[in-house]
């Protein structure tokens, strides 16, 4: 496989410093080849490379990079918002309410104010019934700005992957083993690098900031795969339900593998309320045959796993970019895009 990578990086004339400096131990290279097939429907762009990457607790190793295009390669994205107060929730998106995700139809448009208690609500003209929308391209950028929502109140906020440049892409780079955190503090989840990788190529991204989404008055909606469409990601998710494609656990009775988290741990579906009871703050657990993996939530909870258990690696928008997750990790996350 090493090989292989050598000749195509030579074919496309890139130089050789590229190429990792560590050896792959025979674990790596394991984890590499199942990553490799695991993304091979993901819509890669070019092809799975072995890289050197520095993780968030500032240990260097060796990492997966994958990139991906805007859009899921399984289903179609969309509809978002609806556009009149009479719209079924077959035209509309979806929202989080009290932890479910429930229709936003044309319905939850005309009763936001009651919904939420709060009369500054109004996303429609009262008039017509038409929805107040920003969408096009101009959507795109109120959706990748969060601080551009206040001038949007009252606005619903629709960026499509027809808006987006082609050459839209994110770049992820996930370490082969799993490293413990330095201190053996899980880290919490930011906006970088987000939480995961499905197999469809989509992100699985870190909470969507209802509080300031909300509080002005805006709603970025998500579609009935609880996903919608920022500039920098393109299309990503904020909760699973079954659009993902679904891959049989090696074990009998568990639930299937749908994603890889950053730290390099695995992300299966989600349990029955009984059976979470055994997970630990970060929605993991250890069951024979499997080692340690991940959980992901209920969706309608606004979150994939609670926090990382091992050093994670970097998403970037810049498939050049070398990954080093530790200045990132001191820096802190910036704000989250919608
Ligand atoms: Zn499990
Ligand atoms: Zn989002």
């Amino acid at each position: 496989m090493r090989y292989t990578t050598v000749l195509s990086v030579l074919t496309v004339g890139l130089t050789m410093t590229s190429l990792p400096a560590r050896a792959q131990t025979a674990e790596q290279q394991a984890r590499f080849d199942q990553l490799s097939q695991l993304y091979a429907d993901a819509g890669v762009i070019g092809d799975p490379d072995m890289v050197d990457c520095t993780l968030s607790g500032g240990e260097e190793t060796l990492c997966i990079q994958i990139t991906t295009g805007p859009a899921p390669t399984n289903h179609v994205t969309g509809p978002y918002c609806p556009r009149t107060i009479n719209d079924p929730a077959e035209e509309s998106g979806t929202w989080f309410f009290n932890d479910k995700v429930v229709a936003a139809d044309g319905a939850f448009i005309k009763n936001l104010a009651v919904l939420f208690q709060d009369d500054e609500w109004q996303m429609y003209d009262a008039d017509t019934g038409k929805v107040i929308l920003v969408d096009g391209n101009l959507g795109c950028d109120v959706a990748g700005d969060p601080d551009s929502a206040s001038e949007y109140t009252n606005y619903c906020v629709e960026c499509a992957v027809s808006n987006l440049s082609e050459d839209t892409s994110e770049t992820y780079v996930i370490p082969l083993v799993p490293v413990a955190a330095q201190d053996g503090q899980a880290a919490r989840i930011g906006p970088s690098p987000g939480v995961g990788l499905a197999f469809n190529g989509v992100k699985l991204d870190a909470p969507a900031p209802l509080d300031l989404i909300e509080g002005n008055h805006t709603l970025g909606l998500m579609d009935s795969c609880v996903g919608h469409v920022n500039p920098h990601t393109g299309y990503h998710y904020h909760g699973l339900v079954g659009c993902e494609p679904q891959v049989a656990a090696p074990v009998e009775m568990h639930t299937a593998l749908v994603a890889v988290a950053m730290d390099g741990y695995d992300i299966y579906a989600a349990l029955g309320n009984t059976d979470r009871a055994g997970l630990d703050m970060c929605n993991g657990h250890s069951e024979d045959g499997l080692g340690y993996h991940y959980h992901s939530d209920a969706a309608g909870s606004n979150q994939f796993i609670g926090c990382f258990t091992a050093q994670y690696g970097c998403t970037s928008g810049d498939p050049t970019a070398s990954c080093d997750a530790s200045a990132d990790a001191r820096r802190g996350p910036p704000p989250a895009p919608e």
